[in-house]
């Protein structure tokens, strides 16, 4: 069995490919093609909606918008990924309520923009993307964050700082009121916000972000991603769930995040329920975590880093579960072949994991993690080399 690495597109060869998608769908050119890229969490797991801080960068690979503007108010949109007739219809159409599907990441952004005052009247655009779907590295984020600066900037918006945060805010809205699906934040912050050779520190509290150097190559290192491609539902309940033990746990500490935890040992001697205990925990701990990373890569230990990304999978595993087998054999079998650390990444049930390894050692750690699916009798989980990359943006 031979390992599945997945390559990211150049400009060149995103461009082309929803170029020609978009000519054959709709008989014309499109003014402009724009990428915004998926994203893996280095450190900071399960702690945005507890107002934390959390440490994504944006993947190299990324979904790709060829667009055109409209006057007449009209809306069609085509990903080569759904092999169905374009969907059509208006800006109106794709309000809350009114859209579902894969439509609903593509052309919420469109119906919040147009909802915050900004002209949108009407466009076509095909999409094509080489971000895994549903493997916890946001694709919908990707999805949204390439319609969303397409038409701010077909608008007449200039993409500085204050704009990405604008259009993270509005790709949230997107997903949460238009979609129909739970999410922090995390995920439209680092598509958008995030600067190549570096993480995006997030705080929860105002959305404040800093860029912080990931130069991992510069240490002789990589971020090794291994999708599982463990079934991975977010939207079973369980999301929401966690969501719900750690509203429950911070109102019997009388305090309105999480966040506001100083005292841990304090704060668990005053909870009875020893599952809120063990949430409590690794919510608390996980912040002290990236704020851990955080400090080590302004000293320059970016080895040292890797027990840090250890003791978040083990905390995610057993207080908070939302591990799963695949992920747990995944670090275990990556530590064992050389990586300096590893846990899973994203939501969890399923999905991603991330590996700190020494260059030299990607070869080995690959094999091994293929071995031991392979072993399990698993399907063989794909790779990507994830050098800390740039948010959204035009491509050509
Ligand atoms: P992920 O972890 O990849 O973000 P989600 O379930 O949040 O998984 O979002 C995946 C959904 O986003 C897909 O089911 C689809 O509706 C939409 N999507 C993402 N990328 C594309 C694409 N290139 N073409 C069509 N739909 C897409
Ligand atoms: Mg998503």
């Amino acid at each position: 069995m031979s390992a599945v690495t997945v390559d990211p597109w150049s400009d060149t060869e995103g461009s082309r490919r929803t170029r020609e998608l978009f000519t054959r769908a709709f008989d014309q050119q499109p003014q402009g093609v724009w990428a915004a890229p998926g994203r893996v969490n280095v450190i900071g797991e399960h702690v945005d909606y507890n107002a934390g801080l959390c440490l994504p960068t944006a993947l190299p690979h990324r979904t790709f918008a060829a667009v055109r503007p409209r006057t007449d108010g009209q809306v069609r949109l085509v990903s080569a990924h759904l092999p169905e007739e374009p969907w059509t219809g208006t800006v109106a159409d794709l309000a809350p309520g009114r859209v579902e599907g894969w439509a609903a990441y593509s052309g919420g952004p469109a119906w919040v923009l147009a909802d915050e005052g900004v002209e949108v009247g009407g466009f076509d655009a095909a999409i094509d993307s080489c971000v895994p779907f549903g493997a916890g590295l946001s694709s919908s984020a990707a999805i949204e964050g390439a319609v969303a600066v397409a038409l701010a900037e077909l608008a007449g918006l200039e993409l500085d700082d204050a704009l990405r945060a604008r259009l993270a805010r509005l790709c949230v809205r997107a997903e949460n009121e238009v979609a129909h699906a739970p999410t922090g934040g995390l995920d439209q912050a680092a598509s958008l916000r995030s600067r190549a050779g570096h993480g995006l520190l997030i705080d929860f509290v105002d959305e404040q972000v800093r860029h912080v150097p990931l130069d991992l190559p510069a240490h002789g290192l990589e971020l090794l991603v291994i999708d599982t491609r463990a079934p991975h539902t977010l939207n079973d309940g369980q999301y929401a769930a966690r969501r719900a033990d750690c509203d429950r746990a911070a109102a019997l500490l009388g305090v309105p995040t999480l966040r506001e935890v100083d005292d841990l040992d304090g704060a668990l001697a005053q909870l009875t329920d020893p599952v809120l205990v063990a949430r409590v925990r690794h919510v608390v701990s996980e912040i002290e975590r990236v704020r851990q990373v955080v400090a080590l890569l302004a000293a320059g230990e970016v080895a040292a880093i890797g027990p840090v990304l250890d003791a978040s999978h083990t905390s995610l595993r057993d207080d908070y579960e939302v591990t799963c087998p695949e992920l747990d054999v995944t670090v275990e079998a990556a530590r064992a072949a050389g990586a300096l650390g590893a846990r899973m990444t994203g939501g969890g049930f399923g999905g991603s994991a991330i590996a700190l390894v020494p260059a030299e050692a990607v070869g080995t750690v690959t094999d091994a993690v293929r071995d031991a699916f392979d072993a399990h009798g698993w399907g063989a989980p794909a790779f990507l080399r994830a050098p800390a990359a740039a948010g959204a943006e035009r491509v050509a």
